[in-house]
């Protein structure tokens, strides 16, 4: 059987070169990952969220090798990763997301793209346009996450609105939420990174903050108990908080400001990879800044340890 190379984790990362290359199930194609990004979500992964065992990666850009589907045979695509049952009620609703026994790429019961090859549903695959490049591409997953945001809230040119924190995909979020024309405030406490961000929002170090209780909306990427109890004081009274992290080690904080305020709370998770795609299709979101280093996979120990403001890459 031909074998291939990938990231097999089992409580720690190993490199292995002898991995069986995934067979599609009835529906899948076999496609070949060319740029896969390593994502804070991985972090977790290792450092023990969801008790993961497998291969992990799950935001990828590849081409199908193997399809009935002649649409998809020889094209590049990027894809969605949740894999429902088919079968529940969620499922039948068309949203797999939810489904109880889904599969998650790289993250739940199915082997990631942090491999040579991957399998996924065909109905999970999106064609890439000629006009995005890999680079862009391999972000359409968080880019759609990022969507995710205005797919549940309706953000208007006339409300306040703050993201907190710097990171991957707080730079998304707030170009995504730029596109609305509200009055946008970026609040984080990496200075390089919110430097960057200037071009699409204000920006305010976490020491600079001056006045709570001024935001309308408030999407907190931040990760950490600081910043969801940073929400509770910045958000006005009746605001909507949406929560965009997960948080490996729990959070401990004390959520009286969110009960005094009456603050609507949105928990946000993956979105539409269509619309991701349009928006990298005519260049309305950059993610230059987010490009970290490219590492071939034996090199993983560089790759997840050296810091950059965006993501290490992983290049088959
Ligand atoms: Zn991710
Ligand atoms: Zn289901």
């Amino acid at each position: 059987m031909l074998s291939i190379r990938g990231l097999y984790f089992d409580q720690s990362v190993h490199y292995r070169e002898d991995l069986p290359i995934p067979q599609p199930a009835s529906g899948e194609a076999l496609v070949r990952v060319k740029l896969a990004a390593i994502c804070q979500t991985d972090m977790e992964l290792i450092r023990g969220y969801k008790n993961y065992q497998g291969i992990l990666g799950h935001e990828f850009v590849g081409v199908v090798e193997e399809s009935s589907n002649p649409e998809l045979a020889g094209r590049r695509v990027v894809g969605e990763i949740n894999i429902g049952c088919g079968q529940c009620s969620w499922c039948k609703k068309e949203v797999p997301n939810h489904c109880p026994y889904r599969r998650v790429l790289g993250i739940l019961n199915k082997d990631g793209a942090f491999a040579e090859y991957i399998t996924l549903p065909e109905e999970n695959l999106h064609l890439v346009p000629d006009q995005v490049t890999d680079e862009e591409a391999v972000f359409a997953e968080p880019l759609a996450a990022a969507l995710e945001v205005t797919n549940q809230v309706h953000i208007c040119p006339a409300d306040q609105v703050a993201i907190l924190g710097d990171g991957k995909l707080s730079y998304l979020t707030t170009q995504v939420l730029a596109l609305t024309g509200c009055a946008l405030t970026v609040i984080g406490k990496h200075r390089v990174n919110l430097e960057q961000l200037q071009e699409y929002a204000q920006v305010l170090h976490l020491d600079e903050l001056n006045g709570f209780s001024c935001y309308d909306k408030l999407v907190e990427c931040t990760g950490n108990d600081q910043g969801l109890r940073l929400a509770g004081k910045l958000i006005k009274p009746r605001g909507t908080i949406i929560l965009k992290s997960t948080y490996a080690g729990g959070a401990k904080f004390n959520p009286s400001d969110w009960v005094v305020k009456e603050v609507n709370l949105v928990g946000s998770r993956c979105g539409p990879l269509d619309g991701a795609l349009r928006l990298l299709e005519n260049k309305l979101i950059q993610v230059h800044p987010l490009l970290g280093k490219r590492y071939t996979p034996d090199d993983y120990l560089f790759a997840f340890s050296m810091e950059t403001p965006g993501s290490n890459l992983f290049s088959f």
